[in-house]
């Protein structure tokens, strides 16, 4: 078994880099925590371990020079970079709030990263822990509610702790570079090197030099001449040798190029001291975990961001029935003989309001004929203007029955009020929550206490936290038949009616084991937007579709513009046969 080996103890920083690094190779390895960074590189030269994750830099905090040193004395062979976002959350114990924090156990640069965070607690103290895995072992341990720690939130799954905060990093792009190396004799091209060496390459180097003017830059001189970057330069004293100073640099590119061996050579005859650690692979891209979407440009930018992301209000403890770990292998909704969940791709299609028996009766046939498998249609419609059509009520609703008996499929229709869902269930085979109704909680915990399938819509300004929120109030009621539905959210965007935000699929598939819905029409409201979108959600992992189609969209009473025609609709279902089923969305 291989072993990849790290300083610190689980849910350490360093601990979630060397498992990334062994499963982005598919290595069957195991993590192992070590106590210190010595021990590290002790037990990778001395072959106990294959590899080791090793620190070398924090953006804030600066070089760990000891790291450095140690790849340099232990003759370690640098494999890979690794940009690391140091995401901290604080966690407590179960029942701890953060206004009931008073000690604040962390890693010193943990502290040195959230000195705002810490700062706005005006009555908790930082306590420097040997890393961020110790201080939420410690945390759980001792079981206080004043306690807390920063770390990542996979230390909250490991230690069974609960998120108090979330973005608690001054700076959200803080992030350390990690090493990642393995002994000098240990056989090339293993599996630790099977992967292609990355386009960009770097090397790092450690050197001395005479206390003399024009020293550094003679050497710095040497490697402009041959056009490589440095890409980092630090310096300490060189204790033992007067005022001389060691310097601790990282350069573009690979010492089998001749440009960076040729200048390495010069600085060797120049120098007093010169160790090059090694070349490397190069981070590509961003830190990993890190905020997707263009970094934030300016202080400003960054404390606004940080006032608009709250705190997860949910962690996943407080959704007990809702989470995935509830039901890992995922749920499946039997109504009638639609499965929802379970690799079948449902189409749900009709009206958005129930107009009149022919409106309905042509839709559901035409639906059905083309490849839909549930019915929908609206009869109290929520709408922003009190004169608009409001639907048919009763009339709709045993209009919208009929339709589906005559064509055989399972019924969708919206409850707007308490009083309505009785009767609603007793006609209709699924109760839809609209998303004007979403945190409408006395009606969650109505339809939860009907045991009847229900569709819940995302709000329209409602975090996935907040709809997860409001699925577990209908399951509290021992209802476990909830379908999610993403329709769509306001942003500042307003090409479109809302903006359809496809990643809730795989968001809410892998925080829940319900099966999850996407209704592109009220996403982008534009009917020729809707083919795209059907087919993106198939793609990206969702369970099925909620379409509006209408037999005259021009003459539709609500939602015309995103009407499908029945033409539009037989398109669509032809289309999504080209893209497969996606399988389980997250791979971990
Ligand atoms: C609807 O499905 O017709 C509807 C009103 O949807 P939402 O609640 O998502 O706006
Ligand atoms: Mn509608």
């Amino acid at each position: 078994m291989t072993v990849a080996v790290y300083q610190g103890v689980d849910g350490a920083y360093s601990q979630l880099v060397a498992d990334h690094y062994l499963r982005a190779r598919a290595i069957d390895a195991q993590t192992l925590g070590v106590p210190s960074y010595r021990a590290v590189a002790a037990a990778v030269a001395g072959l106990r371990a294959e590899v080791g994750a090793i620190p070398i830099e924090n953006a804030i905090g600066g070089t760990v020079r000891e790291a450095y040193d140690l790849v340099a004395e232990f003759a370690l062979v640098p494999l890979e970079e690794v940009l690391w976002r140091t995401d901290h959350r604080l966690l407590g114990v179960r029942g701890a709030a953060l206004e009931g924090v008073r000690e604040v156990l962390a890693h010193p640069l943990v502290i040195a990263e959230c000195g705002k965070f810490l700062g706005g607690l005006a009555r908790a103290r930082a306590i420097p822990c040997e890393d961020t895995g110790v201080a939420a072992r410690e945390v759980a341990r001792g079981g206080n509610p004043t306690i807390a720690a920063l770390a990542p939130a996979a230390a909250a799954q490991m230690y069974d702790l609960i998120e108090l905060a979330a973005n608690c990093a001054d700076d959200p792009r803080a992030y350390s570079r990690f090493l990642i190396v393995r002994a000098a004799h240990l056989r090339e091209g293993g599996p630790l090197e099977q992967v292609a060496p990355a386009a960009r390459r770097k090397t790092s180097l450690i050197f001395s030099l005479k206390d003399a003017p024009g020293a550094l830059a003679r050497c710095l001189q040497h490697l402009a001449q041959g056009g490589v970057n440095v890409s980092k330069l630090e310096s300490k004293p060189r204790l033992g040798h007067g005022t001389e100073h060691t310097f601790y640099a990282d350069l573009d590119g690979d010492i089998a190029d001749a440009a960076v061996a040729t200048a390495l050579a010069a600085i060797k005859r120049d120098a007093k001291t010169l160790v090059v650690l090694g070349s490397y692979d190069a981070h590509a891209g961003a830190p990993i975990g890190a905020n997707d979407g263009p970094v934030r440009a300016t202080v400003e930018r960054i404390a606004e961001t940080r006032h608009v992301r709250q705190p997860s209000v949910f962690p996943d403890a407080a959704l007990p029935r809702v989470s995935r770990g509830a039901r890992p292998e995922g749920s499946t909704l039997q109504i009638g003989g639609v499965r929802i969940g379970d690799g079948e791709f449902v189409i749900v299609a009709g009206p958005c309001s129930v107009e009149s028996r022919e409106q309905i009766l042509a839709t559901a046939h035409a639906v059905e004929r083309r490849g839909a498998v549930m019915l929908r249609g609206g009869a109290f419609k929520p709408r922003t203007s009190p004169y608009a059509f409001q639907g048919l009520g009763w009339d709709g609703v045993a209009l919208l029955a009929e339709a589906g008996r005559a064509t055989g499929m399972p019924t969708v229709s919206e409850v707007m009020t308490i009083d309505q869902v009785e009767r609603m269930a007793s006609q209709i085979d699924v109760l839809q929550i609209g998303a004007r109704n979403m945190q409408n909680f006395d009606l969650l915990k109505a339809v939860g206490r009907t045991g009847h399938p229900v569709l819940l819509k995302r709000g329209l300004s409602a975090t996935l936290d907040e709809l997860l929120g409001a699925a577990e109030y209908i399951l509290a009621e021992g209802n476990p038949n909830v379908i999610l539905c993403e329709r769509g959210i306001r942003t500042f965007e307003t090409a479109t009616r809302n903006t359809l935000d496809l990643s809730a699929v795989p968001v809410l598939r892998e925080r829940s084991h319900l099966p999850v819905l996407v209704d592109p029409s009220h996403g982008v409201g534009v009917r020729r937007w809707i083919a795209p979108l059907c087919r993106a959600a198939k793609a990206v992992g969702a369970h099925g579709l909620l379409v509006e189609v209408h037999p005259n969209p021009a003459e539709a009473k609500s939602d015309k513009d995103q009407a499908l025609t029945f033409d539009d609709f037989a398109e669509i279902v032809a289309d999504l046969e080209r893209i497969p089923i996606a399988g389980p969305v997250t791979q971990r």
